[in-house]
């Protein structure tokens, strides 16, 4: 379980997060949608701390940090209990498929090598890029790159794992493959938070889809009283956009 209290993010003067409560039980998919410049990408950064909040609160089952005066351990364990999944998935260049997965594991999870290779190869079937182990990511294709990038993230057992918009760099006959890896880990309970424009894939993937705007959540709901029954005007007005 995750849950965000009054989460609040400015740049500047520009208050980008306005009051954000968020309450993500575990094994749930949720998916954020919204225009962009919203605030979606903000705060899966201000989850993974790569922002510092200027408010609020985050709790990770029996972990708990204040935003307004959290630690560097609190950074640390929030870091190493949420992996993020970039648009460009931000593998090491001079590393291969594997050893992209098990140098985390080595460093920060300080396996030994063995237990490692075995972890980052299993993995790697499960995202069906086994027989790339060997490849360098300037040798794969974008969607085979993203497949790497969520098996290095699920490596590394996060609580939450969150994704900004993991297809949206890619030539569209990548995406499916992509989108199906996800898929996969929703029907295993990975609990997730993905941004995305898909909104097919969000229909199909999410118990709960959360409609951002202008820094705060205007309507939240499963997706079919979301998609079919939306209560906010803003919402309906978004919805009939996207077809
Ligand atoms: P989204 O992901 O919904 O498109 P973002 O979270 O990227 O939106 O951005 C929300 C707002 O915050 C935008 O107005 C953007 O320009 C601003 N912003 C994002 N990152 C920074 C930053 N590092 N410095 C200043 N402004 C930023
Ligand atoms: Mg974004």
């Amino acid at each position: 379980m995750i849950e965000i209290k009054n989460l609040t993010k400015k740049f500047d003067q520009q208050e980008v997060l306005k009051d954000i409560d968020l309450k993500i039980e575990k094994g749930k998919v949720f998916v954020i949608i919204g225009p962009s410049g919203t605030g979606k990408s903000t705060l899966l950064r201000c989850i993974n701390m790569l922002e510092k909040p200027d408010k609020g609160s985050i709790r990770l089952e029996d972990f708990e940090a204040d935003f307004t005066n959290i630690t560097k351990k609190q950074i640390q364990t929030l870091r190493s209990r949420t992996s993020m999944v970039f648009q460009n998935s931000n593998l090491y260049r001079n590393k291969t498929a594997l050893e992209n997965i098990t140098t985390p594991l080595i460093l920060v999870k300080k396996m030994n090598r063995t237990e490692a290779e075995k972890i980052g190869m299993e993995l790697l079937n499960r995202v069906g890029m086994l027989e790339k182990k060997d490849s360098y990511p300037e040798t794969l294709s974008g969607g085979e790159r993203q497949r790497v990038g969520i098996a290095r993230a699920m490596g590394m057992e996060p609580d939450i794992i969150l994704f900004d918009e993991p297809t949206s760099a890619l030539d569209p006959e990548l995406v499916g493959e992509v989108l199906e890896v996800i898929k996969n880990l929703a029907a295993q309970h990975t609990t997730m938070l993905i941004v995305t424009h898909e909104m097919k894939f969000a229909r199909n993937v999410a118990d709960q889809i959360v409609f951002m705007e202008k820094g705060h959540i205007v309507e939240m709901a499963p997706p079919e009283e979301f998609f079919e029954h939306p209560k906010q005007e803003r919402t309906r007005q978004f919805i009939n956009r996207q077809v």
